[in-house]
């Protein structure tokens, strides 16, 4: 069989990116989010133009016990997976901490960090097994800096930069290589996302410079995984030409 890389959120953005890129080079997939219709439809368009074969997954990442049943729900072959992307992540409201939702912080929390560790928690011991694999973590460039209002989603973040050392430690001796890509402003669904439907706010966020794009971030990713076996990139910091860091952007307007 192929090599297996496993993508959570898959539905969208970066996640759906990575999964167009590795299907180009050849990789079985295990595609992962909560819209299962459109993982149905990629997965579709991938198998038909790339000859793969692939596994979907309805699954919640908050959710402990839906990540170990769909896990448990994996044909034995599938469970030894080659490269996993842990990507299914979002931002929720953009208030200073005084005015927080407690509701968003909760799902920011549950998704980026808990999520994390449920589904790296389920492959992580094949890849031990194996001496083999490579997880890519998507952090952010709040995990690497804070900017205003940013505060619960840049504790996520950083918390992802945490556990990317952290595993890069633990998984040492069996040859598992960790890496995190960190990007700046990259044209998703994620700003629609943050500002909980308001599409024109969210077009905002990306106006008056060319932000990446989500293959951008795909390419890297990729970039990672086929270098030599004796090469791990710990981290990539990935920014649009016109942003320097999480405050300063030179827009059109300015
Ligand atoms: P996006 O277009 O909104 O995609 C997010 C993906 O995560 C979707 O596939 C979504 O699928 C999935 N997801 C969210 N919550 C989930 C849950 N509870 N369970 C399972 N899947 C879930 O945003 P994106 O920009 O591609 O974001 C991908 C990652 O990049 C995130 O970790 C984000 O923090 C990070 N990032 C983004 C940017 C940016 O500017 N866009 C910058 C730095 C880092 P469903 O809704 O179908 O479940």
């Amino acid at each position: 069989m192929a090599k297996i890389a496993m993508i959570t959120g898959a539905s969208a953005g970066i996640g759906e990116a990575c999964a167009e890129i590795f299907a180009k080079n050849g990789y079985n997939l295990i595609l992962s989010a909560r819209r299962y219709g459109r993982l149905e439809k990629l997965s579709k368009r991938l198998s038909n133009d790339y000859g793969i074969l692939i596994q979907i997954m309805e699954v919640d990442v908050q959710d402990k016990e839906d990540v170990i049943n769909n896990w448990d729900k994996l044909p034995e072959e599938w469970r030894h997976v080659d490269v996993l992307i842990n990507n299914a992540g979002l931002s929720l409201g953009l208030e200073p901490i005084y005015n927080g939702e407690i509701d968003d912080w909760d799902k920011m929390i549950d998704t980026n960090i808990k999520g994390l560790l449920y589904v790296s928690r389920m492959v992580i011991p094949g890849m031990k097994e194996n001496k083999f694999g490579h997880i890519i973590n998507i952090g952010s460039i709040a995990g690497k800096e804070v900017y205003p209002n940013g505060n619960v989603y840049c504790a996520t973040k950083h918390a992802v930069d945490a556990l990317s050392k952290s595993m890069r430690i633990d998984l040492l001796p069996y040859s598992v290589k960790v890496t995190v890509l960190h990007p700046g402003a990259v044209e998703t669904e994620f700003s629609v996302v943050r500002f909980k439907g308001d599409a024109g706010r969210a077009k905002k966020v990306y106006e008056g410079f060319d932000p990446l794009l989500a293959n951008d971030i795909a390419d890297a990713a990729w970039y990672a995984v086929s270098r030599p076996q004796h090469v791990n990139i710990n981290e990539m910091l990935i920014m649009p030409t016109s942003q320097a860091n999480s405050v300063f952007f030179n827009k059109e307007s300015n």
